[in-house]
């Protein structure tokens, strides 16, 4: 995919690490970056906008994107539940003359760098330990306890990923990892 200008932030990190809460920053705090809404096939969870969280499908829905070649990459992330990057949604935002930030998970995040190379920063998100995670992802309040055990069995092989990534943001405390990503997003904007 080609664009004059348009540049790309990926973030991953194993679920919990506080990437949401890391792009969510940086699309209030940027203006010329705008967020590419995968599509997936879980349920909403509450508080969820459909179209701006996320592009909710069915199971099938997803699977006829697929054969369609809609997607840049996709993954079933948990058994059944498709996730995705369309490439509609570079397309939107590159359009605009933005830059695209992605959300996504881990191998998801490395096929986009593959894809997109040096017009991407990729940053991996990591909480200061599993012991952490498993606090943030309780304390969140939107998994069950079966989706947090699928989350936190996933984690140590998510870990490994992280010497794959441009760089390794440490979220321990959250105004400094807040500071350090805006400041990582400068530097890479204005290179
Ligand atoms: P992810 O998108 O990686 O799954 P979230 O951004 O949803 O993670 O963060 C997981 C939970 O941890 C959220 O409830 C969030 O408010 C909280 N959180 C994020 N960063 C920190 C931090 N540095 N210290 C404490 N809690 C945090
Ligand atoms: P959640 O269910 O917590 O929203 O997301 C679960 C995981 O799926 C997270 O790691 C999230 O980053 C990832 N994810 C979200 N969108 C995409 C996507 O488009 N592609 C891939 N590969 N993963 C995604």
């Amino acid at each position: 995919m080609e664009s004059e200008k348009g540049r790309c932030l990926i973030f991953s990190a194993p679920s919990g690490s506080g990437k949401t809460t890391m792009v969510r920053h940086l699309l209030r705090k940027f203006p010329d970056l705008s967020f590419s809404v995968s599509a997936t096939s879980r349920e909403p969870r509450m508080g969820e906008t459909p179209g701006k969280d996320y592009i909710f499908l069915s199971a099938q829905e997803f699977r006829e994107k697929i054969k369609a070649g809609e997607f840049l990459e996709w993954e079933e992330v948990y058994p059944n539940r498709f996730y995705g990057t369309l490439k509609s949604e570079v397309r939107r935002v590159w359009a605009e003359g933005k830059h695209v930030v992605f959300d996504v998970d881990v191998e998801g995040g490395v096929s986009l760098k593959e894809i997109f190379g040096a017009k991407a920063l990729a940053v991996f998100v990591q909480a200061p330990s599993v012991a952490i995670l498993e606090q943030r992802l309780r304390a969140r309040s939107t998994e069950s306890e079966e989706s947090i055990r699928a989350r936190l069995g996933k984690a140590e092989k998510e870990l490994a990923y992280a010497s794959k990534f441009d760089t390794v943001l440490i979220n321990d405390n959250l105004d400094e990892a807040l500071e350090r990503v805006e400041q990582l997003t400068r530097e890479f904007l204005d290179a």
